[in-house]
This record gives structure tokens, C-alpha cells and sequence, in this order.
């Protein structure tokens, strides 16, 4: 998948569509699930490589999910060693109990929290619905929706794209967070 805002172009690798797309059907989509985004900055863009799953220390509930567990920031450090530096923490994702995914006031908050730390890169920042993605990209402390421009079908399952039949969301109160 590639979505575009403001000349920065947000390139998803099939296999980190394919990680996400596990945990927006059932059974995993009763919980949300989530973690962090690994790639490289080109430029202006962005193009993720891998991300993370849920782990054994993360909280998942019904409308949250909150990242605990220390192997997320572990992967991270592995992928820039054995990447001799190349690849990085570029974001972070999770799911939503809804079909097509809006932020909640926690993860608006979330991210901002995530840019005032990391000022010099973009950061990408997803929610995974049940028939769409949200991707938002954080620059220079402002966060902005970015819009599909490609998928690729051989390898972007149907429920990423869209059509897909999942869960209505029945509240707009997420309560998930992250550490
Ligand atoms: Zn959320």
C-alpha cells in the first residue's frame, strides 16, 4: 500500500499489510492489537519494511490497547544493528473495533507526545480498521491524513483495501494509550 500527503509518500512492504491484516478479523479483532512501525526514511518519504505484533506484556482490551512489552523497542534495535543502520523506529500502528478508523483524543495526544520526541523525521502513524487503514504522517509537530494512492493486490489482502464486512464501532470513547 502507498499513501501520499504533502509530497511525502508512505510506502507498506505486503508483509507488514499482511502482519496488520491478521488482527482486524476474528478472532484477534475482539481485542485491539498493536505495535511499531520499522523502516527507512528516503527523503521525504517514508517506506516500512516490518512492524512488530502484539506481545506477551502488552495490555489489549476491547478499546485499547497499550504497548508494554520492552520487545518492541528490542526489535527495533536488532533491525538497526543487523541493517547496519538503515532501519529504524519510523512509527507505530494498532487496530480499531471499527470499519473505517478515526483517531481517538488518546492517540492524537499519543502521537504528539511521539513527534515532540523525535522532531527531525517523519512519523507514521496507523489505525487499522476492519475495511480501511487511517495513516496519518507527523512532521514538524503537525499530524496529517494521508490518502491511498496504491495497493497492491497480489499481496494486500481485500480486508485492508476495502468492501470487507467487519464490527461496527458501537463508541467513539477508545481508551488505549501508549506507555
Ligand atoms: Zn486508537
Amino acid at each position: 500500500m502507498i499513501f501520499l500527503a504533502g509530497g511525502h509518500l508512505v510506502i507498506f512492504s505486503d508483509e507488514v499489510v499482511g502482519k496488520m491484516t491478521r488482527f482486524v478479523a476474528p478472532p484477534e479483532s475482539n481485542l485491539e492489537a498493536g505495535g511499531i512501525l520499522l523502516g527507512c526514511h528516503r527523503g521525504p518519504h517514508v517506506e516500512i519494511l516490518d512492524c512488530t505484533v502484539p506481545m506477551r506484556q502488552d495490555r489489549r482490551s476491547r478499546f485499547g490497547f497499550v504497548r508494554r512489552d520492552p520487545g518492541h523497542q528490542r526489535a527495533a534495535l536488532a533491525a538497526w544493528q543487523t541493517s547496519g543502520r538503515t532501519v529504524n523506529f519510523v512509527g507505530e500502528w494498532h487496530t480499531h473495533p471499527e470499519e473505517v478508523p478515526t483517531p481517538s483524543g488518546v492517540d492524537r495526544n499519543t502521537w504528539a507526545n511521539e513527534m515532540a520526541r523525535r522532531r527531525s523525521d517523519p512519523l507514521v502513524f496507523v489505525i487499522a480498521g476492519s475495511a480501511a487503514v487511517y495513516c496519518g504522517l507527523g512532521y514538524e509537530g503537525r499530524l496529517t491524513k494521508m490518502n491511498v494512492v496504491a495497493t497492491t493486490p497480489g499481496g494486500t489482502p481485500r480486508a485492508l483495501i476495502s468492501g470487507s464486512k467487519g464490527p461496527r464501532a458501537t463508541t467513539g470513547a477508545a481508551a488505549e494509550g501508549q506507555e
